[in-house]
């Protein structure tokens, strides 16, 4: 007989409203998002208690839950006000806060009772030890660090009942997980209190410079070299959700809450089908390529599998020359359709003409492609592009299509 699998979350990023109800309609089962105080993407559109509560009510209607990060570092002053600041998250409705501070995890306990807190991976969490010492202290789950393997994942698993959140897709910092201070030495901005500037993205000239020697850049004349970046290519474990699920992990984690709705939308479509599919019958589940293929299609750096199999080497973990670039560009979102006439309203989201060819692709993971074969704008006139960001065009779509469905444009 067949045991019983325990269907994990699917945990989308959301920097904005309109991710946030993207990431669930496309199949995620909750959300993480930041509020304007306490968490680490200072960049990402953070929310409003108002646009917050929005959020919540939507993702209730489609029975979805909505986390909130506040996973900075605290440093004296830096909490004021964080009490008022839970209690709110709490009122709104939010499920859990994600926390790796002991100082704002000691306030919200104390005054935001009722409101669940999970652990960040900025605490970097390694072991069942410590993950046993964080439920005594009242937690409900602990976001892994991403140096964790798959057989630390195992063991940790029988050790300990506290909900286990992983990564499991998106990029990787070539620090330790909420270690790293390159940020705060290159650009003066504190990586774990939302500043992070990517340096370690940046190219540097490499020196292999031997005690006393005087330094020679290498990056130019004879011996030129390639200007070196540290650079981790991304993670991806779309080929390794039965290991995930076998394991007990309870929330396979996205990461990007910097990303666009083509990104958020298209991942967490993959993965909603991963999991769905293996959980429903895990004896004929295998990996299919289309989902693979459709992880590329967002893809900004070459996929691996981090920690999760081996201590990757820098060949594995350094981003090179792309092997795969991707072909396709977001161009637009399906407003209504009507059967009758088989004419689509679309608004506009990067730059399409009449010949491109182009993929829908919406929930549930359908996708079918076409030649954009004519267009009107809003006025009714015939046009041959649609240059104008949000401009509203009506064009003929072969097959059906759905409010909230996605558009794509293949390579010119
Ligand atoms: S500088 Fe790079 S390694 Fe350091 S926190 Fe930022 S992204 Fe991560």
């Amino acid at each position: 007989m067949t045991k019983a699998l325990k269907k994990p979350e699917v945990l989308a990023p959301a920097g904005t409203l309109e991710k946030l109800k993207t990431a669930i309609h496309y199949g995620a089962d909750a959300v993480y998002i930041g509020g304007n105080a306490y968490g680490l993407r200072s960049r990402a559109g953070n929310f409003t208690y108002e646009e917050m509560a929005e959020g919540v009510a939507f993702a209730r209607e489609h029975q979805a839950k909505v986390y909130v990060v506040a996973n900075m570092v605290t440093h004296e002053t830096d909490a004021e006000g964080a009490g008022v600041f839970f209690q709110k998250l709490r009122d709104i409705g939010i499920s859990a806060v994600i926390v790796s501070d002991p100082a704002l995890i000691e306030i919200c306990a104390a005054e935001a009772p009722g409101l669940p807190i999970h652990l960040s991976t900025q605490s970097s969490a390694t072991n069942a030890e410590t993950l046993a010492f964080w439920q005594e202290e009242g937690l409900e789950r602990v976001v892994l660090a991403r140096e964790v393997s798959m057989d630390e994942i195992r063991q940790i698993r029988a050790k300990t009942d506290i909900e286990i959140e992983a990564f499991i897709h998106g990029a990787m910092c070539i620090s330790y997980s909420g270690r790293c201070t390159l940020s705060n030495h290159m650009s003066h901005r504190d990586a774990n209190r939302g500043g992070c500037s990517q340096s370690c993205r940046w190219k540097y000239d490499l020196f292999d410079l031997p005690f006393g020697e005087e330094r020679q850049t290498l990056t130019s004349g004879d011996n030129a070299e390639e200007p070196f970046s540290m650079s981790a290519v991304d993670m991806s474990m779309i080929e390794h959700i039965p290991d995930l699920v076998e394991n007990g992990v309870d929330s396979l984690k996205i990461e990007g809450r910097m990303k666009s709705i083509h990104y958020v939308s298209t991942v967490a479509n993959v993965y909603r089908q991963a999991v769905d599919s293996y959980v429903a019958d895990p004896e004929h589940y295998y990996c299919r390529q289309e989902w693979i293929d459709e992880l590329w299609k967002v893809a900004q750096r070459e996929l691996s599998t981090g920690f999760y199999y081996d201590v990757p080497t820098e060949n594995d973990q350094l981003f090179g020359a792309r092997r795969k670039i991707p072909v396709y560009k977001f161009i637009g979102e399906v407003l209504s359709y009507d059967a009758d006439t088989q004419l689509a309203v679309i608004r506009q989201r990067n730059h399409f003409r009449v010949g491109d060819d182009i993929e829908f692709y919406g929930p549930g993971f359908t996708h079918f492609e076409q030649t954009v074969t004519e267009m009107w704008n809003e006025e009714g006139t015939a046009i041959e592009k649609a240059p104008n960001a949000m401009m509203i065009v009506k064009m003929p779509v072969a097959q059906p299509v759905k409010t909230g469905d996605m558009i794509r444009r293949k390579s010119r």
